[in-house]
C-alpha cells in the first residue's frame, strides 16, 4: 500500500497505516473495552472516536478512500453513517460541510471517474519476446497543497444558503397537516454544499482541487498478448475529490510485420523459391521474430508444389501465460516460374526426359480448330480469383503468365 494522506483515524486506534484487519479489531476491541462509558465516564468522547475510526477502517472500500483522500475522502463518499457528525468534527475539525450534501447526492454509490482509453502500438518481437516500456501521460491529481479542499483547511465553508447539503428544499402548508416539498440546487455553491473565499483559495490549484501531473506509466508487455487485449491500471485515470478515479486502460494495437502474418498463436510467412528448388530440394534461412537465424531444409526428392503450405511445429507465437508453449509457423512457398525462352530448343528435348512423361494425347475425332494461347493480365479482372487459398491448396492456377512446357489445360 502506498503512503496514505491522512493518519488520524489509525492514530486513534494506536495502529500503524498498513495495519491487518485482526490488527484493527484486535486494537478497536482493547480499546472500546477501556473506554466504553459505563467503566469510564470521564473518558469524553474518546468511545465515539475509536468506534467512528474502526467503523472507517474496518471497511475496505472507506479505508481505501480515507487512505486516498483522507477526511475529504469520507466528507464527499457519504459513507460516513448519520449522526456521525459532531464526532467527525471532533476528530477533523471545522464541521462535515459537504458531507451531508455528498450524503443526499450519492445515497447508494460512489462515483466514479470515466475511464481513460489509450491505444498502445505494439510490434510483434515485442508480442513475441515480452517487454517493458514507460508511457507517459499528463493526468489530474488532487491537490497536494490544500489535500483536494480547494483551500487552507477551514477555508471551505459550508454553504450557508443551503447549509452545505447543495440542494435548497422549501417546504410549502397546503393544508393543515399537509405540506408540499420542493427541491432544488442551490445556487449558491452550484450544489456543491460548500464555498471557497476567494482569499483562502488554494494558490496552487486556484481553488479547483485538482492540478495536473505527469505520470509515469511502467507497461508490462506480456510473451503472447494479441491485438486488442487490454492493460489496466486501476483507478490511475483523473482524480477528483469525491470521485473514485476510473482505470487508465491501454489497448494493444500489433503492428503489421514485414515477414510475419499473426493468427492467434500461429504466425504466417511466404517464401520464395525456385522451381530447381521446388522440384530438386533446398535450403533457405530466415530471422525469426527473436533474433535467432533458423534454417529450414527440404531434402531433395521432395517437390513443392506452387502455392502449397508446409507447417514447422512450435515456431510460432508463444501462448500467453504459458509462454513456453507456442503455435506453429506456416510457410507459404511462391515457386518462381523462369521466364519465357529461358532454354534452348535443344535442351527442352533434354529436359523432357527428366521430367514425368506428358499425358496421351488422345485422338480427336471430327472436325478440329486450333487456337492459340495469349498473354493475360490477372490483375484486370477474370474468373476464378479465389484470394485467399484454403491450406494445402496444390491447385494454384495462376493462369496464363508461365505457360511452361508441362503447364497445359486439356479440356474435353
Ligand atoms: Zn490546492
Ligand atoms: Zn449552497
Amino acid at each position: 500500500m502506498a503512503s496514505v494522506v491522512d493518519t488520524k483515524l489509525y492514530d486513534i486506534l494506536g495502529v500503524s497505516s498498513g495495519a491487518t484487519e485482526n490488527e484493527l479489531k484486535k486494537a478497536y476491541r482493547k480499546l472500546a473495552k477501556e473506554y466504553h462509558p459505563d467503566k469510564n465516564p470521564n473518558a469524553g468522547d474518546k468511545f465515539k472516536e475509536i468506534s467512528f475510526a474502526y467503523e472507517v477502517l474496518s471497511n475496505p472500500e472507506k479505508r481505501d478512500l480515507y487512505d486516498r483522500y483522507g477526511e475529504q475522502g469520507l466528507r464527499e463518499s457519504g459513507g460516513v453513517g448519520s449522526g456521525m457528525d459532531d464526532i467527525f468534527s471532533h476528530i477533523f475539525g471545522g464541521g462535515l460541510f459537504g458531507f451531508m450534501g455528498g450524503q443526499s447526492r450519492n445515497r447508494n454509490s460512489r462515483r466514479r471517474g470515466e475511464d481513460m482509453v489509450h491505444p498502445l502500438k505494439v510490434s510483434l518481437e515485442d508480442l513475441y519476446n515480452a517487454k517493458t516500456t514507460k508511457l507517459q501521460l499528463s493526468k489530474n491529481v488532487l491537490c497536494s497543497a490544500c489535500n483536494g479542499q480547494g483551500g487552507k483547511a477551514g477555508a471551505v465553508q459550508k454553504c450557508s444558503a443551503c447549509r452545505g447539503r447543495g440542494i435548497r428544499i422549501m417546504i410549502r402548508q397546503l393544508a393543515p397537516g399537509m405540506v408540499q416539498q420542493m427541491q432544488s440546487v442551490c445556487s449558491d455553491c452550484n450544489g456543491e454544499g460548500e464555498v471557497i473565499n476567494e482569499k483562502d483559495r488554494c494558490k496552487k490549484c486556484e481553488g479547483k482541487k485538482v492540478v495536473k501531473e505527469v505520470k509515469i506509466l511502467e507497461v508490462h508487455i506480456d510473451k503472447g498478448m494479441k491485438h486488442g487485449q487490454r492493460i489496466t491500471f486501476s483507478g490511475e485515470a483523473d482524480q477528483s475529490p469525491g470521485v473514485e478515479p476510473g482505470d487508465i486502460i491501454l489497448v494493444l494495437q500489433e503492428k503489421d510485420h514485414e515477414v510475419f502474418q499473426r493468427e492467434g498463436n500461429d504466425l504466417h510467412m511466404t517464401h520464395k523459391i525456385g522451381l530447381v528448388e521446388a522440384l530438386c530440394g533446398f535450403q533457405f534461412t530466415f530471422q525469426h521474430l527473436d533474433g535467432r537465424q533458423i534454417v529450414v531444409k527440404y531434402p531433395p526428392g521432395k517437390v513443392i508444389e506452387p502455392g502449397c503450405v508446409r507447417v514447422v511445429k512450435g515456431e510460432g507465437m508463444p501462448q500467453y501465460r504459458n509462454p513456453f508453449e507456442k503455435g506453429n509457423l506456416y510457410i507459404k512457398f511462391d515457386v518462381q516460374f523462369p521466364e519465357n525462352n529461358w532454354i534452348s530448343p535443344e535442351k527442352i528435348a533434354e529436359l523432357e526426359d527428366l521430367l514425368p512423361a506428358r499425358p496421351d494425347v488422345p485422338d480427336v475425332i471430327g472436325d478440329i480448330e486450333e487456337v492459340d494461347l495469349q498473354e493475360f493480365d490477372s490483375t484486370r479482372g477474370s474468373a476464378g480469383g479465389h484470394r485467399r487459398e484454403a491450406y494445402n491448396d496444390s491447385s494454384d492456377d495462376e493462369s496464363g503468365h508461365h505457360t511452361g512446357p508441362g503447364v497445359q489445360c486439356a479440356h474435353q
